[in-house]
């Protein structure tokens, strides 16, 4: 039999991935945000990874997934993937619930668009709530006017919430973190400076080559 023109599709469905001594959950490809440099946009994935998801997996199946190993070894349970965790905060609270109950450190990464993303909930008090350690929030600009232009967010006043978001996880006593990540149109000095003022710790992430090359022509 001679098969023409199929194209198999081989997908991994990867529910969590190590690096860094940590051990990273792949909740959603979907995100709130379309930014110029995502990740998305240049690759399926990360550290030879394919994150692309062709079914989110539900609380059960990570939980299943997570039963199978040791998870005393990593540093902190992260989650993150090649999308927005807080689009399925009904998972990220379950599974935050379930890994607290064994003692494990737990952080989110996040656009820190939550609040818009599910206005009905006091996000902040219910990520308290589940017991979260830390969240890493994207800043990845000094001012609203140049976040719109390079993350492109799908809700009005992204900016204000996402600082919203990290003033809110601070006073819950969250630990906060701020990223950027290093590209010629952000000037890292100011958001570092924002920072400051927001008393969160901050971190520079570098841009993929791949995608380094191609935001530039
Ligand atoms: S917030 Fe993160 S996942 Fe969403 S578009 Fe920006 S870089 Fe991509």
């Amino acid at each position: 039999m001679i098969i023409r023109n199929v194209r198999i599709l081989i997908c991994m469905n990867t529910i969590y991935y190590e690096a860094h001594n940590n051990l990273y959950l792949n909740l959603t490809n979907r995100c709130s945000a379309d930014c110029i440099f995502c990740i998305r946009n240049f690759a399926d994935g990360v550290y030879g990874y394919n994150l692309r998801l062709s079914k989110e997996p539900s609380t059960e199946e990570i939980i299943e997934a997570l039963e199978g190993l040791d998870l005393s070894k990593y540093r902190e349970i992260v989650f993150t993937g090649l999308g927005e965790p807080t689009l399925r905060l009904d998972v990220v609270l379950a599974v935050t619930r379930w890994l607290k109950n064994q003692g494990l450190r737990v952080r989110l990464d996040t656009n820190g668009h939550a609040a818009l993303i599910n206005p009905k909930l006091d996000v902040i008090a219910e990520l308290k709530k589940a017991g979260l350690d830390s969240v890493s929030v994207s800043l990845n600009a000094e001012s609203e006017e140049k976040y719109n232009k390079l993350c492109r967010p799908v809700h009005k006043n992204a900016y204000r919430a996402m600082l919203d978001f990290v003033r809110g996880a601070k006073e819950a006593g969250i630990s906060t973190r701020v990223t950027v990540v290093k590209i010629p149109e952000i000037d890292v000095e100011k958001c570092r400076k924002v920072s400051e003022e927001l008393g969160s710790d901050f971190h520079i992430r570098l841009l993929s080559e791949a995608a380094s090359q191609e935001i530039r022509e």
